[in-house]
């Protein structure tokens, strides 16, 4: 991992895979999140396998949230991990379509924003157990702009099927 220096900012970065070898796209993802410029994984979580949400007839999703340390804007975030998804394969064929993989800035230090093509924190974020449960085991304790407490959030959302993969 390169180093980089104080003026750095803390995003969340969630993802998700449910094509073409999921566990081996996440764990791909995780060394090219630490390879982003002017950026550093700081930790990440175990991989968790969720249920899909929306559109049911598809495969099980695995799921993980990485902390990183990154000098890049917001936008400059999003476009790298864009960057990363089109490396993935990944096709926006239609709202919540399968796909090799899914990268969404959960949260950028104590931002809120809201722009056409960028919400922070993530506007489903408080919704999605996937997301929560992963957060739990890296931060439990981070503040969510706008919202309650993780442990909060997550206890509306536990019907959500969502388990840990033992590593
Ligand atoms: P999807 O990959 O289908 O979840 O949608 C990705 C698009 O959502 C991106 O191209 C962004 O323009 C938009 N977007 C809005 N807020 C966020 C966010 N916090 N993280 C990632 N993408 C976001």
């Amino acid at each position: 991992m390169s180093s980089i220096n104080d003026t750095a900012s803390q995003a969340f970065i969630a993802l998700g895979s449910n094509l073409e070898n999921p566990t081996s796209q996440i764990r791909k993802a995780f060394d090219e999140l630490d390879k982003i410029p002017s950026s550093k994984l700081l930790v990440y979580s175990s991989l968790y396998r969720s249920a899909p949400v929306g559109r049911l007839d598809q495969p099980d999703f695995i799921n993980a949230v990485a902390k990183i340390e990154t000098r890049l804007n917001p936008h400059e975030l999003l476009s790298a991990l864009l960057e990363i998804e089109r490396r993935h394969g990944r096709t926006r064929n239609f709202p919540n379509a399968p796909r090799t993989l899914d990268l969404d800035i959960l949260l950028y230090d104590d931002l809120e924003y809201h722009q056409h093509d960028l919400t922070l924190p993530h506007p489903r974020i408080s919704q999605r157990a996937f997301v929560l449960q992963p957060l739990m085991e890296i931060a439990p304790n981070c503040r969510i702009p706008g919202y309650n407490t993780i442990a909060e959030l997550l206890a509306t959302c536990q019907n959500q099927r969502v388990e840990r993969i033992t590593p």
